[in-house]
């Protein structure tokens, strides 16, 4: 009898990396290597609910940064900033999330960051595109200029920007092989609505941590989300979406996975109704014990440099994928 596609296929997904203090290592992550869930955990278990004695050292100086940058510029006339050197600034802030969120490993896969005025028409304020590209992947991040008929505030503009660096991050690095997209409407729903629960659950710590560096940031999140921090749909609109899709790509014969309305008491970080909750001690235990470590991280790049070969490879796959915990 012939297997479902994805069924028989035996991937061994990389382990994801989380930072660790004692080291101070960005480490190296490879490209499209690892099950979304098990990237979300480890990259949220790194930065949310760190007191700042707990952060590794270049976190640190990326949140004080950060905090330094943005303030000062915050405080400009809004359309000082757009007339002037807004670029730059974005820019500089977009390097200083990166290292804080996301291991250092976005701004350079960014080609360009383009700070635009979408047509009246289009209800966007920000776009992540991949490009086609052989083996790296690359993103243009395009952000909407105005509210309405009025620019943009830095706290608004920051909160596009961090939306479409976690949809960056987790496109470049989440695996695809048949069976992790059989699975989509369970993880980033990449193929609907772009907001499954694996980006809400990464993009809700962000803007938790986020918003307590700033009131005004915190601010523009509450109010974009209802209150809720969760970008996009609600999880009624998600599940008619991802069963529509569901339905269709059946026709296709891609046999896509039902989106899961129910999440299973073994999660780490779930979504309920319009609600993120993180497990936090139970994540951290389970990262703990999973997670691979940046000397890890440096074995890997130097075997496989020595050998002529690309990062992105099975070396990494060969050291066992994380326990199924979830
Ligand atoms: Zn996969
Ligand atoms: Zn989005």
């Amino acid at each position: 009898m012939l297997s479902k596609p994805g069924e028989s296929l035996k991937v061994l997904h990389s382990r994801p990396f989380a930072y660790k203090k004692s080291t101070d290592v960005r480490p190296v992550l490879c490209y499209y290597a690892y099950r979304a869930r098990d990237l979300m955990n480890c990259t949220v278990a790194s930065f949310y609910e760190i007191s700042d004695g707990q952060l590794t050292p270049q976190q640190l100086r990326a949140k004080r940064e950060f905090i330094a940058v943005f303030e000062r510029h915050a405080k400009r006339q809004t359309k000082n900033l757009h007339a002037t050197d807004l670029y730059n600034v974005m820019n500089k802030l977009m390097e200083l999330l990166d290292t804080f969120f996301f291991f250092g490993s976005v701004t350079h896969l960014v080609h360009w960051l383009v700070l635009t005025v979408f047509p009246p028409w289009d209800l966007k304020l920000g776009l992540c595109e991949e490009l086609a590209t052989k083996i790296i992947p690359k993103f243009d991040i395009s952000i909407h200029r105005k509210r309405g008929s009025r620019l943009a505030t830095l706290a608004e503009l920051v909160d596009t920007l961090l939306h479409e660096m976690t949809h960056t991050f987790l496109m470049a690095f989440t695996c695809c092989c048949p069976k992790c997209l059989r699975n989509d409407h369970n993880a980033l729903s990449q193929g609907t609505t772009g907001h499954g629960p694996t980006f809400c659950g990464l993009s809700y710590a962000a803007m938790r941590c986020l918003g307590q560096w700033n009131p005004a940031l915190d601010e523009v999140f509450m109010d974009r989300s209802g209150g809720t921090y969760i970008d996009g749909p609600s999880l009624a609109n998600q599940l008619r979406i991802a069963e529509e899709t569901r339905q269709k790509d059946r026709s296709e014969g891609k046999n896509m996975l039902p989106y899961i309305k129910n999440p299973s008491p073994r999660l780490l970080i779930w979504n309920q109704e319009d609600k993120v909750i993180i497990d936090v001690e139970r994540l951290r235990a389970h990262v703990k014990r999973t997670a691979m470590t940046p000397i890890d991280s440096a074995w890997i790049t130097t075997s496989v440099l020595a050998s002529g070969g690309s990062v992105h490879g099975s070396e990494s796959n060969t050291r066992s994928s994380s326990p199924a915990m979830e």
